[in-house]
């Protein structure tokens, strides 16, 4: 019997992940709530297990992931990204069932899910982070820790979830009148959404750029990293463009970052592939931030410009294999960045617009272009999950050259139904601060008027976008 690899996820993750299953030639089972049951990652699969209604609360469901393990048989659980993926429980589940979990062991992401305890691992390590808290104490006590820390730093200061992620969980305080309350705001939200009422401070580093390493580590303890990522451009904590590699840094910023992320894996005996986040501040410092211990949406840059598959190296290593490349062997070359296009309104808040039907679906193609998505014409948007349709990585070899790939593409880019981010990406690729690269992470607060634009801002689209749409009358006609 061949085989089998559980996917324990949906959307486009769960078909990234089932393609490289394949191509192992390993068998991919998937697993579905009844709101997707019309999702392609069920078509593609090998085998789709229903494990009940949801909405999400399956996919959670550790008990009911294992059981679908166990009925068919997959030796391993690749988690994705969300969901269970960052769930030491379920890491500790498969360990106990003799199901091998793809990422590191139950313990690391423990440790490191915990941002207090990751870093304190890090201070130990030496690693460089700015100044923060431990847990703040219960009730006044708490309070007054807090009072403290902004009289010493100045503000503002940065309030976090210990157990946050996701980029819920943080906030920033502007002012020491604002404390009290929102100290009180902090730990209710983060009981409701973690489980976990801690939280702690961070010193604010004013408009920093998000860069991050893709480490990878054998279970020998070799580890190699995979270049850096800029992923600054973000709305609400959350990313929405990210670029390898972070390019504005100098070779020897970039080298001493890369370095400073496989020493901080080495100190969390980390196992697997990971992230390695920072904040760069504009005077060149870098600060460790987290680790996430999974795969990311945005690895897709990483392997545009490596030529390594992340996760056919994460299913190899898991199942006991040693690291095939070192360091010196892993070679960036070229640019590359990701689009996240999602089912959202931008200029209403990014609102979601979900239970909505994919009228017209037709995607570019090309050299360097590289599509990860679920969705097709016909395709009603369940409304219970998160809107990310498709993400469109585009490769070149200078910035310049990726940035008119990427422009093309999204001229080429149909999807009606939805109001999706298409627009508003078309109109950010033409600002001249994203084309020199000078944006850091209040780059959409302060490009406030990017938001503005016509829906079909180009002319090829608005016309492509009629004939789509005649032709899906014709074609409705036709089928009736
Ligand atoms: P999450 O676990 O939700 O990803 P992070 O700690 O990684 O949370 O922070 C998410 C984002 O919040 C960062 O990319 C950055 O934009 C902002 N941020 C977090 N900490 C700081 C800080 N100390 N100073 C400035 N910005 C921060
Ligand atoms: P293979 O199947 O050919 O034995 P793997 O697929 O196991 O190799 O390798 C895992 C990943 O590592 C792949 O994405 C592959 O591209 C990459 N890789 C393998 N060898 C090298 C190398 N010498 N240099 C850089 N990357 C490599
Ligand atoms: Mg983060």
């Amino acid at each position: 019997m061949k085989t089998k690899i559980l996917v324990a996820n949906r959307g486009e993750i769960a078909i990234r992940i089932i393609r490289s299953i394949q191509e192992l030639n390993y068998e991919a089972v998937a697993v579905y709530e009844t709101p997707d049951k019309n999702s392609s990652h069920i078509r593609i699969a090998n085998e789709a297990i229903w494990i009940g209604n949801g909405p999400r609360s399956d996919y959670l469901n550790i008990d009911k992931i294992i059981r679908a393990a166990q009925k068919s048989g997959a030796k391993a659980i690749h988690p994705g990204y969300g969901f269970l993926a960052e769930n030491a429980d379920f890491a500790r589940a498969c360990e106990k069932n003799d199901i091998i979990f793809i990422g590191p062991s139950s313990d690391v992401i423990d440790k490191l899910g915990n941002k207090v305890m990751a870093r304190q691992i890090m201070a130990d390590a030496d690693i460089p982070m700015v100044p923060g808290t431990k847990n703040l104490k219960q009730g006044d006590e708490g309070l007054k820790e807090a009072v403290a820390f902004g009289k010493k730093y100045g503000y503002p200061i940065m309030l976090k979830a210990t157990s946050g992620g996701g980029g819920r969980g943080i906030r920033r305080i502007e002012q020491e009148e604002d404390l009290a309350e929102q100290y009180l705001i902090a730990r209710s939200e983060a009981q409701a959404a973690f489980n976990d009422d801690s939280v702690y401070l961070e010193k604010v580093v004013v408009r920093p750029k998000h860069v991050e390493v893709q480490i990878i580590a054998d279970h020998t303890g070799n580890t190699v990293h995979l270049g850096t990522r800029d992923c600054s451009i973000q709305r609400r904590n959350q990313k929405l463009i990210e670029i390898a590699p972070a390019f504005h840094l100098t070779t020897q910023q970039g080298d001493s970052i890369c370095k400073t992320a496989v020493k901080a894996a080495k100190a969390a005996n980390y196992f697997n592939a990971g992230t390695v986040e920072f904040l760069l501040a504009d005077d060149g410092n870098f600060y460790f931030m987290e680790i996430n211990t999974r795969l990311q949406v945005e690895h897709t840059v990483s392997e545009m410009i490596t030529g390594i598959d992340i996760v056919r190296t994460q299913i190899k290593l898991a199942l006991g294999k040693d690291l095939l490349f070192a360091q010196d062997e892993v070679q960036l070359r070229g640019h590359a960045i990701e689009l996240r296009i999602n089912a959202e309104d931008p200029k209403n808040d990014f609102m979601p617009e979900g239970g909505k039907t994919v009228s017209v679906y037709r995607s570019p193609g090309g050299y360097g272009v590289r599509l990860d998505g679920f969705c097709y014409q016909g395709f009603i948007i369940p409304q219970v999950y998160d809107s990310l349709l498709v993400k469109l990585t585009v490769f070149g070899w200078s910035w310049n050259e990726t940035v008119d790939r990427l422009r093309r593409c999204l001229t080429n880019f149909v999807i009606t139904g939805p109001k999706t981010t298409i627009p508003f990406y078309l109109n950010l690729l033409n600002d001249p601060d994203f084309q020199k690269g000078d944006f850091d992470t209040s780059f959409l607060e302060t490009h406030e008027y990017l938001l503005d634009y016509e829906e079909d801002s180009s002319e090829v689209n608005k016309l492509a976008r009629l004939i789509a749409e005649i032709h899906h009358k014709g074609e409705n006609t036709y089928a009736a």
